[in-house]
């Protein structure tokens, strides 16, 4: 049981390669830089490493970087894509490394025969994004699709990498014949098994290091562990198919400062929105899909929790 992930120091994967491990699976990982220990002594660490994991070098902008890590594997976990907000040149940050780098690993499983399944990490990024209304009363699901012009009106870089990477990996599954599916959460929280500071968790470090203000927005919030283990269920499941969207709960940044000021009582906090708009309203994100993996969907409280513990103990907070 050989399977490979890419990107395999980032938040979500260094959780994908723990319970792949610990599942029996022997896992072939690409770091960019094999050398820099930041990103790799975590992963080497891990129960059954030495045993069952190696790590290979791989960019995502260099075509054919990927053929020797997907060489001899049965599965495919394609988590590497940049994730930042304000990148100063969108094209060459976000967009040429989530699209060329997706079609890219893409083209290395077209060539290895050995290859069941591909599981492709997605976002909520594209699935949400295409101008329709997202109010209290509307349930986003596995149907709704971002729209690329939408993303660029807006300047949603991110939002726009992910939607042409997974439009474009869908495309090119279809042409060769590749059996995919596409994991798509929404922000990921919890534990940081990897030393260094990730998008999704510096968001809630903002809002704990004494920031005035949160931001006016409502998002999807969902656990890291039922990511990873979305991933692996989606590999495992042979019924499993198309996109699964993962959101335990939609909340408006206010209400997860609420939350956190019940958590934490004695925390200075933001008290008000970061303009004077009205609040973002919320949206529902439909979990029927996803139940259908077997999620445990962690509740925003505990991921909270997590998080605040893990970037207290990895000192980037206290
Ligand atoms: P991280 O920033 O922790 O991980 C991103 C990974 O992508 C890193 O391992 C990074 O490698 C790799 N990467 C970036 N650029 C390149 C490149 N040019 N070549 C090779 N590897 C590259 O983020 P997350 O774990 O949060 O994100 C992982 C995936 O999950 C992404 O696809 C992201 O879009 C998706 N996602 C994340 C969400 C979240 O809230 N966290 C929500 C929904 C989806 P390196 O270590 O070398 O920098």
């Amino acid at each position: 049981k050989t399977v490979c992930v890419t990107g395999a120091s980032g938040f979500i994967a260094s959780w994908l390669v723990k319970l792949l491990l610990q599942r029996g699976y022997t896992v072939r990982a690409s770091v960019r830089d094999p050398s820099d220990q930041k990103k790799t002594d975590h992963l080497l660490a891990l129960d059954g490493a030495k045993e069952r994991l190696r790590l290979f070098k791989a960019n995502l902008l260099e075509e054919g970087s990927f053929d020797s890590v997907v060489d001899g594997c049965e599965g495919v976990f394609h988590t590497a894509s940049p994730f930042f907000i304000t990148p100063s040149d969108p094209q060459a940050e976000l967009i040429e490394p989530a699209l060329n780098g997706t079609l890219n690993v893409l083209g290395s499983c077209a060539k290895n025969p050995t290859v069941k399944r591909v599981v492709l990490t997605s976002s909520v990024a594209a699935v949400a994004y295409n101008g329709r209304p997202r109010t209290s009363d509307v349930i986003i699901d596995e149907t709704w699709f971002s729209d690329p012009e939408s993303c660029k009106e807006n300047k949603l870089w991110y939002q726009l990498s992910k939607t042409l990477a997974e439009d474009a990996a869908w495309k090119f599954a279809k042409e060769n014949g590749i059996d995919m599916v596409a994991i798509n959460p929404a922000m990921v929280i919890g534990p940081l098994l990897q030393p260094t500071l990730n998008t999704s968790s510096a968001a809630i470090l903002n809002l704990i290091n004494g920031s005035q203000t949160y931001p006016n927005a409502s998002f999807g919030w969902i656990n890291v562990k039922d990511v990873a283990n979305a991933h692996i269920q989606a590999y495992e499941i042979p019924s499993a198919n198309g996109r699964y969207c993962l959101v335990e709960r939609v909340a408006h940044y206010s209400e997860v400062v609420n939350i956190l000021h019940k958590l934490y009582p004695s925390f200075q906090l933001p008290e008000k929105s970061a303009d004077d708009k009205p609040f973002m309203p919320t949206y529902q994100v439909s979990r029927e899909k996803a139940k259908t993996l077997g999620i445990d969907f962690i509740s925003l409280e505990e991921g909270l929790k997590e998080t605040v513990e893990s970037l207290t103990e990895k000192k980037f907070f206290g």
